[in-house]
């Protein structure tokens, strides 16, 4: 029964963002003319409807989280069908605005009828780096193509949250999604200094002072090309409390951040709290016997 409300809940959230993201396109259409699924990047990349995919598939991701769902082939499936659905709710829901607001006497055309009209009178923007975005007119006869392009990038939009919800951390005992209890960014101006942090961070048991104040300390080195950041999160399983630390590393080639290699996920001994001992530099404490 419980997992049936909680198969349910979880639909409600993923046709609520779907039908939010619906409403929310229609709404900017009315208020500007311009259709926020249509924008395309490099002629083919249809990046509008991918984030508004990746917005439709919202919910699932924030209810599985929540309700601690792993991503399974059925999961995968509504996921990707909400989001390809959003543009069903939204040509349905401009249609109910258009038939709702006709002067009366107006002949009013079938939905087929109005899709048809309405897409190939639909204007295409194009937006090429370091050019500002232009308007290429009425989509005319590519406009079939142009559904078909905002279809399939509403549909790798709702991928593109399947895969992020799959790389969630979970915890392999309980199968739950991980929390995150700290964070915090550390800055070295080279390898030694990086190694001096880094490679003796777990040189002392983890509920010692000395361990506390080695990963309590934060490092400042100043930004500049070379400098590298590691990102440190304490994670930790809702239902049996074990925690474990994730670090990655990058380094900043002087325009951005770019991955290192070396990152890592370093379980803590079952029972033991190192979350104060990163936020706080004070030890934990742990209900280890
Ligand atoms: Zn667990």
């Amino acid at each position: 029964m419980r997992r049936l409300m909680e198969a349910g809940g979880l639909v409600m959230a993923g046709l609520a963002t779907a039908l939010g993201t619906a409403i929310l396109v229609t709404a900017i259409l009315m208020l500007t003319g311009w259709d926020p699924l249509s924008l395309v990047v490099k002629a083919i990349v249809p990046v509008g409807a991918i984030g508004c995919g990746a917005l439709a598939a919202s919910g699932y991701y924030f209810g599985a989280k929540w309700l601690h769902q792993e991503v399974t082939k059925a999961l995968l499936f509504q996921m990707v069908a909400t989001a390809a659905a959003t543009l069903l709710l939204y040509y349905g829901l401009v249609y109910a605005l258009v038939i709702a607001t006709a002067p009366v006497g107006t002949p009013l055309p079938g939905f087929g009828e109005f899709l048809d009209r309405w897409l190939t009178q639909t204007h295409v923007y194009q937006s090429l780096s370091h050019q500002p975005t232009v308007d290429l007119g009425e989509a005319g006869g590519d406009a079939y193509f142009n559904a078909i392009l905002e279809f399939v990038g509403l549909t790798i939009g709702g991928l593109w949250v399947v895969f992020a919800l799959m790389r969630q951390p979970a915890c392999p005992a309980c199968g739950k999604y991980l929390r995150v209890l700290a964070r915090k960014q550390d800055l070295f101006a080279d390898d030694d200094s990086l190694a001096a942090y880094y490679h003796h961070e777990f040189d002392h048991p983890v509920d010692s002072a000395e361990f506390a104040r080695h990963v309590g300390h934060r490092h400042k080195a100043p930004l500049r090309p070379g400098t590298i950041r590691v990102s440190t999160q304490v994670l930790a399983c809702p239902t049996c409390s074990t925690q474990s630390v994730e670090e990655i590393l990058s380094l900043n080639d002087g325009r951005e951040w770019r991955e290192a290699d070396g990152g890592r996920s370093v379980d803590v001994p079952a029972g033991a709290d190192v979350a104060s001992a990163y936020r706080t530099g004070q030890p934990g404490v742990s209900s280890a016997a």
